[in-house]
């Protein structure tokens, strides 16, 4: 992935900053008639998926996705700093996020790092454009946290693996063309970690079923996927068979940000404390707006300077001159925690301004907003637990970044 290593100047930066822009407002989408999900852990319906597909590809048809992957995979093989912008401009102008985020965000950073060129030529470019959506089966019903202690099974058959288990927590599992999976292939390694492998499985393989679930917010999104003597193909491996623990390692990095390379554009809905201060004009204290009453006005400034200090650090984490040797990976690490439980936090004040309208949700017509931070609140958590929950990411940060002992 080409880094930063020319600069552009301000002035290009200014003109193909502008040219973005004036591309999003000629071809961004008009707002659907049916609701459209918050992040892409909450697609719920075939409108939704068909909404957001397209966009994705009308983004990547035009040049303004996947920019510093490397071109011959499909990528356009420019300086990070290009994919940075058109992403700020993204979230400026608040437009649609991109669907295909663990494609985006980590499977295909992985593939490019780790996978075969095969296995380059075969899905990159299909993750760009949407053509094929991406799911991620890590998590167990029982292992979660301690991922390395997955129990779901691949015995290798021929030039097949089999697979026997059961991933949850699965997201877009219903839209999904593949997954990123870790399964077991040796149970008698001399350690849980060395016993796993990692596979791209192909979703429509016979024996794959998934069962929706649903969530606090009413919305689909997640599902159980059980595997029942599903046979993929061997050269969907990663690495050699009892390397899989580091290629799950690879992909914890680029989602919880400890590494970049993502292919860019953002995956969530964009929500900030200016929608905030919005909310606080139209929320009512004693019958004045409760923008006037010093105390939230308060508590406005100050989310408005955190969010100062989140985007900052990103913007730091993306300049290599001013990252510390050796610990480079140490503000993306820092802004998955700040950031999510910020999201957190903000919605959660959000909805406690409102008062006697807090309780009413989404279908309400007394809701304030249509219960836009009623749904944001509950949806929030997602991002403090999937990826790593916050005392996870909490231990990492003590135990690499502050060298304290393991808890
Ligand atoms: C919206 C959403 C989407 C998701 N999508 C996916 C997906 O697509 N694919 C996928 O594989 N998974 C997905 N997940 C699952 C997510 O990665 C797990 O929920 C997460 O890793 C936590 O695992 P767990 O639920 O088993 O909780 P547990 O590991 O059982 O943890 C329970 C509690 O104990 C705490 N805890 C556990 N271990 C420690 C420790 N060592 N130190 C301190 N505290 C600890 C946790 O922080 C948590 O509060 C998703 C989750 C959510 C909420």
């Amino acid at each position: 992935m080409s880094q930063d290593k020319q600069p552009i100047s301000t002035e290009e930066r200014d003109k193909f900053a502008q040219k973005v822009r004036a591309w999003l407002k000629r071809n961004m989408p008009s707002k659907p008639d049916f609701r459209l999900p918050l992040t892409f852990m909450e697609i719920d319906n075939q409108a939704q998926f068909d909404y957001l597909c397209d966009w994705q590809c009308r983004v990547y048809e035009a040049g303004y996705l996947g920019m510093s992957w490397p071109a011959e995979y499909g990528g356009g093989g420019l300086p990070q700093v290009y994919q940075d912008i058109v992403t700020r401009e993204m979230a400026r102008l608040q437009a649609p996020f991109m669907i295909n985020a663990i494609g985006l965000s980590w499977a295909g950073p992985t593939i490019l790092k780790l996978g075969t060129e095969a296995q380059k030529k075969r899905y990159i470019k299909k993750i760009l454009s949407a053509e094929e959506i991406w799911c991620q089966g890590f998590s167990e019903p029982e292992n979660g946290s301690d991922l390395g202690n997955a129990q779901t099974r691949a015995v290798r058959d021929g030039d097949s693996y089999v697979i026997n288990g059961s991933k949850i927590w699965t997201s877009q599992a219903e839209y999904a063309a593949h997954m990123i999976l870790i399964a077991r292939t040796d149970p008698e390694a001399p350690n849980k970690y060395a016993g796993l492998s990692f596979f791209l499985a192909p979703m429509d393989t016979p024996g794959i079923e998934i069962r929706r679930i649903r969530k606090m917010t009413g919305e689909y999104g997640f599902a159980q996927t059980f595997f029942d003597d599903a046979r993929i193909p061997a050269d969907t491996l990663v690495g050699e068979e009892g390397q899989g623990w580091n290629v799950a390692m690879a992909v914890l990095a680029f989602e919880r940000g400890a590494a970049l390379g993502q292919a860019g554009g953002n995956i969530m809905s964009v929500i900030t404390s200016r929608d905030l201060v919005e909310t606080a004009r139209k929320s009512l204290r004693d019958g004045r707006p409760a923008l006037e009453d010093v105390r939230i006005r308060e508590q406005l400034v100050q989310f408005m300077i955190e969010e100062r200090c989140l985007r900052l650090g990103r913007q730091r984490g993306r300049d290599q001159r001013l990252l510390t040797p050796g610990r480079e990976f140490a503000p993306m690490l820092l802004g998955k925690l700040q950031g999510s439980e910020y999201m957190r936090r903000m919605a959660a004040f959000a909805v406690s301004m409102q008062g006697g309208q807090a309780p009413l949700y989404v279908d309400d017509p007394m809701a304030l907003d249509g219960g836009v931070w009623q749904r944001q609140h509950m949806n929030s958590y997602s991002a403090t637990i999937g990826g790593g929950t916050s005392e996870i990411q909490r231990n990492i940060i003590g135990e690499r970044l502050l060298g304290l002992g393991k808890g």
